[in-house]
C-alpha cells in the first residue's frame, strides 16, 4: 500500500490520543487492519483501552475550552485549511480507503471529496451559529438566545464510509467549538488515522481530535457513554447498538445523535422514465456494493412496467464489473467480511424458498474471498427476510405491486425510516407519494440523495439528528436563555 502512495507519511500505524501519538510498540497489545479483496494485512496498529479512551476524554476536556474562546472565524480557518489538505491528498487518502475497505478505488475518492465537503460547509458554518433575542414578556426584560458548544463529543462510527462518516461528525463538532473523541472501526482505523494526521497540519490544537484505535467497540463505548465529562454521543451504525448505546447513554442523559439502520424502498411507478429508473436504481442499490444505510433495499415496481424494468435491470446488473477496488473499472469490490456474505446469502436462500426466483447473480463470486455475484431477485414478496432486514449486500429484491395506496402502504410497513425513492413523472403524485412516505429523505427521480448542502438523517427506528446543512450544527450545540431584568 505504501508503494501507492505519493506521501506514504499517511499511512499512519500510530493512534493520536490527548495530543501525541501512541505507537504499536507502546500499547499493550494490536490489532491487524487486512485489504477485504486479498486478506491481506495492510498495518499492526495499537488495541487502546478504557485508559486511553480515560485520556483522551480528559485532555479534550481541557483542550476544548480555549478552542471555544476562539471567534468562529479563527476555527473557520483551521477547518478550511484542513478541507484543502485533504482535497490536496485525495488520491492518497482514496488508495488507504480502498485498501482497507475494499470499495472500488473511483468511489474511494469520491468519498475523500464528499468527506472534506462537510468541513468546507462547516468552516463555512462555524461564523454563522446565531442566537436569538426575544422581545421580553415584561416591560422592563429582556430575553437574549445564545447557542453554546455542548462540550466533549465521543463520537463511534462504522466501516462503510471510514472517512466521510467521521467527517460528517468531526466538522460540526469542531467548527461551533466542542472537542471530540472518535472510535473509528477496527475494520477501518487507517483513514481516520490520516484524517487526523491532516488535521494537526491544519492546526487542530493538540488533544482536541482524539482517535481511539480499539478492537474492543464495547469497551470504548462503555466509557464514552459513562464519563461525565463526555456531554455528547454520536454514533453511525447499526438499530441494535444504537439502542445499546442510547440506554447507556440514558444513564447521564448525554445528548445523542443517532444515524441507524434503514430499509430503503424504491419505487417503480409505470409512469416513470424507465432507463432513468434502472441507472438510479443501480447507483442506489449497488454502489459501495449495497453496503450503505440508504442503499435501495425493496425495489417496488408497478405491474405494467415490471418485466421490462426486471429485464432492462438485469442487463445492467450482469454487465456490472466486479474485482479488486484497485482493478481498473472496477465498479464492485468484495464485501466486508464473511459475516457479510453470510447475510447475503441468507437472504437468498430465504426469498427463493418462499417462492422468489433468482434472474441473474445469486451465488459467491468465482473470485472466491468475500467477492459476491451481483444478484437480482424476482418476485419477491412481503414475508421474505429481505422485505423487512438490510441485506447490506448487492442483492436487488423486486416486488410487484398494483395501486399507489398499497405501495406507500408497504414502504411505509417497517420500523425503519431513512431513506426512500422514487420515480414517477405526474406531479401531483410526486408531491403526494413525497408527502406520504414515512422517511427522513425521499429521492424523487434520482437514486442519490447524499450532499453536505442538505440534512441526512432518518426517522422512527433509523435515529435522530441530522447530518450536513445549516440544520447540521444544531446537534452540537446548547441553547441558553438569558433573561435580562431591570431594563
Ligand atoms: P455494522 O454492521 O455497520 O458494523 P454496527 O452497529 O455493528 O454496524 O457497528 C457500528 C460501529 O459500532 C462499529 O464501529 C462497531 O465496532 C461499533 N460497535 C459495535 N457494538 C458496539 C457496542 N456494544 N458499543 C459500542 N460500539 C459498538
Amino acid at each position: 500500500l505504501a508503494a501507492r502512495l505519493s506521501n506514504p507519511d499517511l499511512l499512519i500505524t500510530a493512534a493520536p490520543v490527548a495530543g501525541r501519538w501512541i505507537t504499536a510498540a507502546e500499547a499493550d497489545g494490536t490489532f491487524d487492519v487486512t485489504n477485504p479483496a486479498s486478506g491481506e494485512v495492510i498495518a499492526t496498529l495499537p488495541d487502546l483501552g478504557v485508559a486511553e479512551a480515560k485520556a483522551a476524554i480528559e485532555a479534550a476536556h481541557e483542550a476544548q475550552k480555549p478552542w471555544a474562546a476562539k471567534t468562529g472565524k479563527e476555527r473557520a480557518q483551521v477547518l478550511r485549511r484542513w478541507f484543502e489538505l485533504m482535497m490536496a491528498n485525495q488520491d492518497d487518502l482514496g488508495a488507504i480507503l480502498t485498501a482497507e475497505m475494499g470499495k472500488p478505488l473511483a468511489e474511494a475518492t469520491g468519498e475523500i471529496a464528499y468527506g472534506a465537503s462537510f468541513i468546507e460547509w462547516f468552516a463555512e458554518e462555524a461564523k454563522r451559529v446565531y442566537g436569538d433575542l426575544i422581545p421580553g414578556h415584561q416591560p422592563d426584560k429582556r430575553i437574549m438566545v445564545m447557542k453554546q458548544p455542548v462540550g466533549v463529543v465521543a463520537s463511534i462510527t462504522p466501516w462503510n464510509f471510514p472517512n466521510a462518516m467521521i467527517a460528517r461528525k468531526v466538522a460540526p463538532a469542531l467548527a461551533v467549538g466542542c472537542a471530540f473523541v472518535s472510535r473509528p472501526a477496527s475494520e477501518t482505523p487507517l483513514s481516520a488515522l490520516a484524517m487526523a494526521k491532516l488535521a494537526e497540519e491544519a492546526g487542530v490544537p493538540p488533544g482536541l481530535f482524539s482517535v481511539v484505535t480499539s478492537s474492543s467497540a464495547s469497551e470504548i463505548g462503555q466509557e464514552f457513554c459513562s464519563n461525565p465529562k463526555v456531554r455528547k454521543l454520536t454514533f453511525t451504525g447499526s438499530t441494535n447498538v444504537g439502542r445499546i448505546l442510547m440506554k447507556q447513554s440514558a444513564e447521564q442523559i448525554q445528548k445523542t445523535s443517532m444515524e441507524l439502520g434503514g430499509n430503503a424502498p424504491f419505487i417503480v411507478f409505470d409512469d416513470a422514465d424507465l432507463d432513468a429508473a434502472v441507472e438510479g436504481a443501480m447507483v442506489c442499490k449497488f454502489r459501495n456494493n449495497g453496503q450503505t444505510c440508504v442503499c435501495a433495499n425493496r425495489i417496488y415496481v408497478q405491474a405494467g412496467v415490471y418485466d421490462a424494468f426486471t429485464e432492462k435491470l438485469t442487463a445492467a446488473v450482469e454487465a456490472l464489473k466486479v474485482g479488486d477496488g484497485f482493478g481498473e473499472g472496477v465498479q464492485a469490490g468484495p464485501l466486508i467480511s464473511e459475516k457479510a456474505v453470510k447475510k447475503v446469502e441468507e437472504h437468498i436462500a430465504d426469498a427463493t424458498a418462499r417462492g422468489a426466483r433468482v434472474v441473474t447473480g445469486g451465488r459467491p463470486h468465482e473470485l472466491g474471498g468475500t467477492f459476491f455475484q451481483p444478484t437480482v431477485l424476482s418476485g419477491v414478496t412481503k414475508e421474505m427476510q429481505v422485505a423487512t432486514e438490510e441485506t447490506f449486500g448487492p442483492v436487488a429484491p423486486l416486488f410487484r405491486f398494483e395501486t399507489v395506496e398499497d405501495v406507500i402502504e408497504q414502504a411505509n410497513d417497517t420500523i425503519f425510516g431513512l431513506a426512500s425513492y422514487f420515480y414517477a413523472r405526474d406531479m401531483a403524485r410526486v408531491f403526494r407519494v413525497a408527502e406520504a412516505l414515512e422517511y427522513g429523505i425521499v429521492g424523487v427521480n434520482t437514486g442519490i440523495i447524499s450532499t453536505e448542502v442538505a440534512p441526512f438523517g432518518g426517522i422512527k427506528q433509523s435515529g435522530q439528528g441530522r447530518e450536513g446543512s445549516k440544520y447540521g450544527v444544531e446537534d452540537y450545540l446548547e441553547l441558553k436563555y438569558v433573561c435580562i431584568g431591570g431594563v
